[in-house]
């Protein structure tokens, strides 16, 4: 028996996963799709937000400026790209001057460290490719970007060497409770007891939740669309750059990537739909068009991929982090923006909610918090000369855009969290993420996940079960 079942392997269940695993304790992480960080995690704009934005007092603000603090440390410790790039929020005429002027106070409030408002000369000094309609700006020095895939399949790789399990493809379909252990049907039909649930479903939380609870919240979802720009475009702006916040959220940013390119979105649109991550003529329009006030420098023929996230707002204005109406079960939910940035601290509130309600705690004494990834085209020529040396399969490029060798991509599929799919080595090590988007480099990721996993090449999906690429041969 497990002492916590987590449901859900996006960013909240997997720190929640790791955290869990600092201590001697039995712990499993439960996902329905192929790879861990298949949902809202997958497709957001990856800023850690310094934390000016949301209502003093309210959850979000509390972990958003905790969890802005802890990003750095655990992203160096687990050697995922992160860069304290800053913040501006740029306005426009009196009215969003008074604005600014608001969230600078929030900020304040929410004790975010070093912000400060600039007038028009010095926010164009720190960003010369702005718009010079721009009246002044909020600046915030400890705003970032990270790569929040890369993070999450960190966290459950960390975890799992730690000692947790984590299992995918296992849609939970029902969970019940008898004296003080909670059985959980998969899909499989399979059954796993445990003592603690922690309910990090995402966008399907809150049918979790009434699998076993009376129901408390639901889930609305909103689509968010973006452009990927070309690492052409990567140096438009060097911080990332938010218009005045609207009734829908934080508008249509612009900011740099932590791999060089320019990421521009996204837009807001409430749907009933949890599945719909298209992106429409109409969203991809009023992208472009919002952005244009924040700079007239983007080539929009430089876009190399458009894609969609859908944030899991709640019918609650604030996060939910909470034992439910049934003892020992957890709800981690409603975690729109900032939730990404809220990850850390979030985690390290609920193994505390764990031990309060019961949960014994002894500590890890063999816990390992460091995780490493070769990144050939980071390496000096002396170290990429030595690692070549060591193993020959380091020196032959398979992604040329993006530099990635076919000793990355083995390590991809080798790793304690192995990818499956084309789609879980590219956002493991990054081949078909450049300017030909797998143009090139597709077939023969393909090849060599077959040849690592003795499948037939035809069994290799592209991220779910029955995407398939390939249907047989035609001669
Ligand atoms: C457009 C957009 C932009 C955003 N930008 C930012 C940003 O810049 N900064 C920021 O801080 N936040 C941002 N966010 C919010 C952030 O992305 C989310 O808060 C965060 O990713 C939520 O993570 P999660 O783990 O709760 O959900 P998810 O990543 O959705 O994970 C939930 C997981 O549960 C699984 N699951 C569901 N039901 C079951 C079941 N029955 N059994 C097993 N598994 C199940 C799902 O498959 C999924 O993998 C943005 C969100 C969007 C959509």
């Amino acid at each position: 028996m497990y002492d916590v079942a987590i449901v859900g392997a996006g960013v909240i269940g997997a720190s929640i996963f790791r955290e869990l695993t600092k201590y001697n304790l039995k712990v499993v992480i439960l996902e329905k799709e192929k790879d861990v960080a298949m949902g809202t995690t997958r497709a957001n704009s990856a800023i850690i937000h310094a934390g000016y934005d949301p209502e003093q007092g309210t959850l979000m603000a509390k972990y958003n400026v905790w969890g802005s603090e802890l990003f750095e440390g655990l992203c160096k410790e687990l050697s995922v790209p992160y860069k304290r790039n800053g913040s501006l929020v740029i306005g426009f005429n009196d009215e969003e001057m008074i604005t600014l002027r608001k969230m600078y106070e929030n900020g304040l409030k929410n004790k975010v460290r070093g912000i400060t408002l600039l007038n028009r000369e010095e926010a164009l000094r720190k960003e010369p490719n702005l718009s010079t309609a721009i009246k002044g700006a909020l600046y915030a020095p400890t705003g970032a970007i990270v790569g929040p895939f890369e993070y999450t399949i960190a966290l459950i790789e960390n975890g799992v060497v730690n000692g947790g399990d984590v299992r995918t493809s296992a849609r939970v379909m029902q969970i019940t409770k008898q004296e003080d252990v909670f059985t959980l049907m998969l899909e499989d039909n399979s059954k796993l007891r445990c003592k603690y649930v922690v309910n990090a479903a995402g966008l399907y939380a809150d049918q979790v939740h009434n699998m076993v609870c009376e129901e408390s919240y639901k889930i609305l979802p909103r689509r968010g669309q973006y452009y990927v720009m070309d690492k052409s475009q990567g140096e438009i702006v060097s911080h990332t750059i938010f218009q005045c916040p609207g009734k829908m959220g934080k508008g249509v940013l612009v900011t740099p990537t932590v791999h060089g390119n320019l990421l521009v979105g996204p837009n807001s649109e409430d749907l009933e739909d949890r599945v719909d991550v298209g992106v429409t003529h109409e969203g991809l329009n009023a992208i472009q068009k919002a952005a244009k006030r924040t700079t007239e420098h983007i080539n929009y023929r430089e876009s190399i991929r458009n894609f969609s996230g859908l944030r899991a707002l709640s019918d609650r204005s604030d996060f939910i982090v909470e034992e439910a109406s049934v003892k020992g079960f957890i709800d981690v939910a409603g975690m729109k923006s900032p939730g990404l940035s809220a990850a850390p601290a979030i985690a390290l509130d609920v193994v505390a909610m764990l031990w309060q309600i019961g949960l014994t705690n002894s500590l890890n004494k063999t816990f390992k918090p460091e995780r490493e990834q070769i990144r050939f085209m980071e390496l000096s020529p002396k170290d990429k000369n030595e690692l070549i040396r060591k193993d020959l399969r380091y020196g032959t490029v398979i992604c040329r855009c993006e530099g990635i060798t076919e000793g990355e991509i083995i390590d991809s599929i080798q790793n304690v969290v192995g990818a499956t799919t084309v789609d879980g080595v590219k956002r493991r090590c990054r081949p078909g993420m450049g300017r030909c988007q797998g143009g090139f480099c597709g077939p023969r990721v393909q090849e060599i996940l077959a040849r690592e996993l003795h499948l037939n090449l035809e069994d290799i999906v592209l991220d779910r079960e029955g995407a398939y690429i390939l249907t047989g041969k035609t001669k």
